[in-house]
């Protein structure tokens, strides 16, 4: 395993998110113990030593699935990152009642890492706003040993980082933004990387597989990158694309199965960055995908949880974008265009109204 160096700590360069966690039954919110605890113990074994839950993610089980697995092993062998789920403004009064409780469901007196959750247009009034204080008792936390670094994640536009940053940035200590391939140009995430950089602060990587949409490629792509670097997989093009990226300290991959932890364990045993000519087909293999305009969802699965009609929201929006057969359960003829979804989701994605679409209303 490679490790990076931060403020004299040594953290493995591939972190396990755990916003994708091997569920039962494919229902999100019943996550597979046992699983997680073998993926755990695996990880560990290869090297890993970071690990990045939330409050939201499998609709709050996540905490209590890591806690549980990281609890038999001693404290000092592994950083643990969470994150203040103000992406729901409902919570953004809460900040304490919210932290403590964190601290429980992840057995834990400490976390290494903690985050403001996605900073977006939508909430950064609030994360700002005196009245909540979030800033100062995250400070507070800090001072008293709960918080050991804190940054934040975000998926919002150029302005608001600087925003957030031109107020908090002397005192946060990383950015976590969604960086790959393809969203180095459809998300502006080169110039995100940029303006991080230019406060002096290093860059935590989240989808470095977009969902796993850079996962697989069609054959012909595979073909034109395996005559540059034979045998290389799929999703080890895209990990070999963020270690030519500078600035680049953690890349967090929410791996669902022992395969591909193990496939990207090996790919971190080394440091392979891109040359000019490799960065150049990815770059041409990206603007494919962007002229294929397909919806850009990711699959988090955050909508979910505040949908009323239960809609399976990213596999009808797959299930769409791959033209294939629509996932059982209700469909987009049952969105009530109430919007609820549209506000925690990070991509922007106008939900109601591509359920419309879908449902042949528009
Ligand atoms: S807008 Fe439609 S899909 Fe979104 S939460 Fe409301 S009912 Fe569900
Ligand atoms: S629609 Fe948005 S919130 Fe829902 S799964 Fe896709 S990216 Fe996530």
């Amino acid at each position: 395993m490679i490790y990076k160096e931060f403020q004299g700590l040594r953290l493995s360069a591939l972190g396990l998110g755990c916003m994708r966690l091997p569920t039962l039954d494919g229902n999100e919110d019943q996550i597979d113990q046992e699983k997680v605890e073998e993926m755990v113990a695996f990880a560990r074994e290869q090297g890993v030593n970071y690990f990045d839950t939330a409050w939201g993610y499998h609709a709050g089980n996540s905490e209590l699935a890591i806690g549980r697995a990281l609890a038999k092993y001693p404290r000092d062998s592994f950083y643990l990152a969470t994150k203040f789920p103000g992406f729901a403004p409902e919570n953004m009064a809460k900040a304490p009642e919210i932290f403590e409780r964190q601290l429980e469901k992840c057995q834990v007196d400490h976390f290494d890492f903690y985050l403001f959750h996605n900073v977006s247009e939508r909430n950064v009034d609030g994360y700002l706003d005196e009245k909540y204080g979030i800033f100062d008792y995250l400070m507070e936390q800090k001072r008293a040993g709960r918080i050991r670094h804190l940054g934040f994640s975000t998926h919002g536009s150029r302005a608001t980082i600087r925003r957030f940053l031109d107020a908090y940035g002397k005192d946060l200590e990383f950015v976590q933004i969604q960086l790959n391939y393809l969203d180095w140009t459809l998300q502006n995430a080169k110039a995100k990387v940029e303006i991080i950089r230019e406060y002096g602060l290093p860059v935590w990587v989240m989808e470095p597989v977009r969902g796993g949409r850079l996962a697989q490629l069609p054959q012909a792509d595979m073909e034109k990158l395996n005559a540059l670097r034979p045998g290389v997989s799929a999703p080890e093009w895209a990990f070999r694309f963020l270690q030519s990226v500078e600035g680049v300290g953690m890349i967090l991959s929410g791996m669902s199965n022992m395969d591909q932890l193990w496939e990207n364990a090996a790919t971190f045993q080394t440091e392979a960055p891109l040359n000019g000519r490799e960065q150049a087909v990815l770059a041409e293999i990206a603007q494919e995908m962007i002229r294929g305009n397909k919806v850009p969802c990711t699959g988090c699965s955050y909508c979910t949880t505040r949908c009323p009609q239960g809609l399976p929201i990213p596999q009808i929006i797959k299930s769409r974008n791959e033209d294939a057969a629509a996932p059982q359960g209700p469909g987009p003829q049952d969105c009530l265009a109430c919007h609820s979804c549209e506000v925690v989701c990070p991509q922007g994605i106008s939900i109601a109204q591509l359920m419309a679409l879908y449902a042949g209303r528009r």
